[in-house]
């Protein structure tokens, strides 16, 4: 039987199968529907009508619907780590700390949502004022269309449900075509809650009729996570509407002088390079050494590296695994064969199996070259030399991204000069660019995006102010 679609929280298919097949094998993960039209409508049109309900809808009924989901992911972990890599390739160890971070991130807004609430303000500040007070409320924008990529096809849908939920704000989501099915699988659990019909649809939908929905007037908030040319595609159709972006970086990691266990930095780096292949928007892309650490840690990156186990995604001791598809290894292939008839030298890898693309490091990379200068997406990481760390913050500086960086060092001073003089929205001290807790603010400077996820900031981000001036109190 086709895996249901989930339209105004009812289970629904259509005759539009989509076949959903692991990139290792080939292998059927299952099958899953297109939404028709008239589905499409049915949610668009379920989340407005609900849209004021729902917003009024007691905290203590939104936290317990949240904290239900939490549970029954933690209660089905196994089963649904089995369905992420199943459908994306993902190896079973990533897999699990997915399905972990969901429990987490669901978690987090249940508590969420019984504490986010407004402020009181006191206006005697001025004279013109005295006596007077404003209360400051918080109410949703409105119903959120909620697009997802497919790296972290049951995370990053949860960081786009569980704050809608936790303020109120209905969300049709629409998951990435490659990975609907743990989307689909979490709509299952949605509906075991009693949040009102109407107020969550999950939709798989082809691009083009993505592309309608973001116009739709019925949808005000777009919180888009994918790459750069489709979110900047969207905020270019309704420069009008509140738009969020998450989209791609290349992630750099500085070793510092002073930083001693040069071989755990290095063990960091090429796992949190490689990890799921690569496709991580804060995977280690970039990383500059000091010329005191270059040779240590160098040749430490390299044994790390060669360690990992690359194959069948569903073996638990597997770190590496397919790329989503045989047409994205072929592209980082190209890539870095650019790099090496750039002058690049190859210290491992640099070789391609179908879908998996062998984890390699590269070293004398001229700046140029797509492996530095773009987002790789891909198990490949760049040893750059550098003279001093200002050197090395130039560098990390020197990307039109901007998502996170790490920083080795123990330097309390270095930490707060990079925060001010790194231009990334997060900078990870003691470890790798690709840390991420989930209810911290996450997102980018230039190029990697606008506005934060992260529950909290997410829930800010979703909700507008209100202020009632109270006088002559
Ligand atoms: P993508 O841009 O190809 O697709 C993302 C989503 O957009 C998918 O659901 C896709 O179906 C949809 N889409 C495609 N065309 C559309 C259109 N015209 N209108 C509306 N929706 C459309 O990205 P991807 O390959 O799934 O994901 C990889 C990218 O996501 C990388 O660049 C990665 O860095 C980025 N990413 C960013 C973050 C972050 O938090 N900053 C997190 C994960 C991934």
């Amino acid at each position: 039987m086709n895996t249901p679609y989930w339209v105004a929280g009812q289970a629904t298919s259509s005759a539009d199968v989509v076949e959903v097949r692991s990139p290792y094998d080939g292998a059927l993960a299952g099958t899953t529907s297109n939404a028709t039209a008239q589905d499409v409508e049915r949610a668009v049109a379920a989340a407005a009508d609900v849209a004021e309900e729902f917003a009024s809808l007691p905290a203590h009924a939104r936290s317990a619907a949240l904290d239900h989901v939490s549970r029954r992911l933690a209660e089905r972990a196994e089963e649904v780590a089995a369905l992420i890599t199943a459908e994306s390739g993902k190896p079973l160890k990533w897999s699990r700390m997915e399905v972990a971070r969901a429990v987490s991130t669901f978690r987090w807004a249940a508590e969420e949502a019984r504490r986010f609430s407004g402020e009181l303000q006191r206006l005697d500040t001025d004279p013109a004022a005295t006596g007077r007070l404003a209360l400051v409320r918080r109410s949703p924008r409105g119903v959120v269309l909620g697009i997802a990529p497919f790296n972290f096809p049951l995370n990053l849908v949860a960081h786009k449900v569980a704050p809608a939920i936790a303020v109120g704000a209905p969300i049709v989501l629409k998951p990435a075509p490659a990975t609907p099915l743990v989307a689909l699988l979490l709509g299952s659990i949605l509906a075991e809650t009693d949040l009102p019909a109407g107020s969550w649809s999950v939709i798989p939908v082809p691009n083009e009729v993505a592309g309608e929905l973001v116009a739709d007037p019925r949808l005000p908030v777009v919180s888009f996570t994918g790459s750069g040319p489709v979110g900047y595609g969207i905020l270019d159709r309704v420069p009008r509407k509140h738009v969020v972006l998450e989209l791609g970086g290349n992630a750099a990691a500085v070793v510092c002088p002073d930083w001693a266990d040069l071989d755990w930095a290095a063990q960091r780096i090429a796992t949190f390079a490689m990890y799921q292949g690569g496709q991580s928007c804060i995977s280690v892309q970039r990383v500059y050494l000091h010329a005191d650490v270059y040779d240590a840690v160098a040749e430490a990156v390299v044994a790390h590296v060669r360690k990992l186990g690359t194959g069948a995604p569903q073996d638990p001791s597997t770190d590496v695994g397919p790329l989503i598809n045989e047409a994205a290894a072929q592209r980082v292939e190209s890539w870095v064969d650019e790099a090496v008839a750039a002058g690049a030298t190859l210290l491992t890898g640099g070789t391609r199996d179908g879908a998996v693309y062998a984890p390699t490091v590269l070293a004398d990379v001229p700046a140029d070259c797509k492996v530095v200068d773009e987002e790789v997406f891909g198990p490949v990481v760049v040893l750059t030399r550098v003279a001093s760390v200002e050197e090395a913050f130039d560098k990390v500086n020197d990307s039109r991204f901007g998502l996170q960086a790490g920083l080795f060092t123990t330097d309390v001073r270095l930490a707060f000069k990079a925060s001010k003089r790194l231009a990334v929205g997060g900078v990870i001290v003691g470890d790798v660019p690709s840390f991420r807790a989930d209810q911290m603010p996450y997102g980018g400077v230039k190029e990697s995006g606008t506005g934060r996820e992260g529950v909290h900031a997410a829930m800010t981000d979703l909700t507008e102010e209100h202020v009632l001036v109270l006088t002559g109190l």
